[in-house]
């Protein structure tokens, strides 16, 4: 296996973040790369944290890194934006070192983060100013 820093995966995830106001993600704390040589094929993207014994261990507080495997490059931009959105659904409202699974992090939940981007997207090319703010759209 070969890991690379992927900086635009990660303006394009910090842009999402901003964009969904997902204010638990601690952006200095995420980080995007690349993977090559993977034997699962199926596999497009997976997120990974360090659990809490190893953060008191190693006197850290939780990092969460985001691989973008092979299969990744060969997606439309959209479906690669629904892909970083599903990562980022993985990280929790605790940003403690663990997961959100797949019961939130699913299809449907995973229509309405991206249908949510696309729309403020949209709003932010057509107005200058910041709209006020406003709670998250999802809950936890
Ligand atoms: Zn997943």
């Amino acid at each position: 296996m070969k890991y690379i820093d992927a900086p635009d995966l990660q303006e394009r995830m910090v842009e999402i973040v901003k964009t969904l106001e997902m204010e638990h993600i601690d952006l200095s704390r995420v980080k995007c790369l690349r993977s090559f040589g993977s034997s699962t094929k199926r596999t497009i993207a997976r997120c990974h944290t360090m659990g809490k014994l190893m953060q008191k261990a190693m006197g850290v507080s939780a990092f969460y890194a985001i691989e973008f495997l092979e299969r990744f490059e060969r997606m439309s931009k959209v479906d690669q934006d629904k892909v970083i959105i599903h990562e980022l659904m993985h990280i929790p409202k605790t940003f403690g070192g663990g997961f959100r699974q797949h019961d939130f992090v699913c299809e449907e939940n995973i229509e309405v983060f991206h249908r949510e981007y696309l729309k403020r997207k949209q709003k932010q090319d057509i107005f200058v100013s910041p709209e006020p703010k406003k709670f998250p759209f999802w809950k936890f």
